[in-house]
């Protein structure tokens, strides 16, 4: 089988490893600085707060070595806030102030902690209100729609040379693929369907 190994430091993997088995991948947690340098043919950066994610990649000597994979070709996929950890450039949205449901842009603006994945990614983006929403969408290649579970979800604000959309939700890009790179704003992993998980391992050679 596949052996893929998720980023386990901080957030929502148990889920990705589950689903991730079903389609019959071996899976491996990295949880320590060591952990990255043992081999394995594709990566999944999980959901959950990239700040945090970021600080303990760096914290625990991680970032060289997958960047290193990554750039190199090896399949990763990154949800949510592994999706920020992949971007060239992340913009910070900021809730609006007075208007909770206001989207508010004009934050920090700084490379993903891999940057890597050629598009600007705005954190937080939508409003307070609009925290955590399901959506159906048309997804690239697949048929019918694709479940999308949002989380305090970032969007896709402009993908750049050799990346292609490949989820729009309300006029917002929300899924892209670069090579060997996948990007989702969503949580495929806390839905039933399966879909986009396989798509991310017929990517594995
Ligand atoms: N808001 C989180 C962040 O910016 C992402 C949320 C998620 O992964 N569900 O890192």
């Amino acid at each position: 089988g596949k052996k893929v190994a998720v980023l386990a430091v901080q957030g929502a993997f148990v889920e990705h490893e589950r689903a991730l088995s079903k389609l019959g991948c071996e899976c491996v947690e990295l949880r320590q600085g060591p952990d990255v340098r043992q081999p394995f043919d594709a990566l999944v950066l999980p959901g959950g707060e990239s700040t945090v994610q970021a600080k303990l990649l760096r914290e625990l000597g991680m970032i060289d070595e997958l960047h290193r994979r990554i750039a190199d070709g090896m399949p990763v996929m990154g949800t949510c806030a592994g999706l920020i950890l992949l971007a060239k450039t992340v913009e910070e949205g900021v809730p609006g102030a007075g208007d909770p449901t206001a989207e508010v842009v004009g934050g920090a603006v700084a490379p993903g902690a891999f940057g890597t994945l050629p598009v600007t990614v705005r954190r937080n983006a939508y409003g307070r209100q609009l925290g955590s929403f399901h959506a159906k969408a048309p997804f690239s290649d697949i048929e019918g729609d694709v479940p999308m579970t949002f989380i305090r979800a970032p969007y896709i604000a402009e993908v750049h040379e050799g990346a292609t959309p490949l989820a729009t939700v309300d006029g917002r890009i929300v899924a892209v693929r670069a090579g060997n790179q996948l990007g989702v704003a969503f949580h495929p992993e806390l839905d039933d369907d399966l879909r986009i998980h396989e798509l991310f391992v017929s990517l594995i050679g």
